[in-house]
């Protein structure tokens, strides 16, 4: 079995490249929803980012926005970018070491992001601040 993006990270498998440090790579997603459409990854395996250290994961991040600011003044000149993190299966993780899609946006580039919720009524004000407070209570 083993960890596809580990075995990027130790040069076992193929990837294009982007950055390398100490800490986080960067390389083009092999099946890109839009062209430029990368991937930011912390050496150390981690699925979530719970099972990282905080500086690990905020290097992540913090690296992914330097690319994305970088592809947007690039050649690839998109009209938007999506930073995203999935993190668990049902979140739609399929690869269970932590990464961030970097994805330039096109317009009407066929990526589509939906809710079904968004056919629905809005939660009133009252619902959301009770949602506010749970999450209020746990950080
Ligand atoms: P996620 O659903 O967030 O876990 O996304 C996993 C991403 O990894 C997908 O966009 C895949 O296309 C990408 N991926 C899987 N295998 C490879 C690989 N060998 N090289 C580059 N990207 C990959
Ligand atoms: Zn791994």
């Amino acid at each position: 079995m083993g960890c596809i993006f580990c075995n990027i990270i130790e040069g076992k498998a193929d990837a294009s490249f982007i950055h390398k440090d100490d800490d986080v790579v960067a390389f083009m997603d092999i099946r890109p929803v839009s062209k430029g459409h990368l991937l930011v990854v912390p050496i150390q395996h981690g699925s979530s980012p719970e099972d990282l250290p905080e500086e690990i994961v905020t290097k992540t991040f913090e690296t992914a926005l330097r690319i994305a600011r970088g592809v947007k003044t690039s050649e690839l000149a998109p009209a938007g970018i999506n930073l995203f993190l999935a993190d668990g299966k049902a979140a739609g993780q399929e690869v269970f070491h932590l990464h961030v899609h970097v994805i330039p946006r096109y317009g009407d580039d066929g990526f589509h992001i939906s809710a079904d919720a968004w056919a629905e009524a809005p939660p009133d004000r009252a619902e959301l601040g009770d949602t506010a407070s749970i999450i209020q209570r746990a950080i």
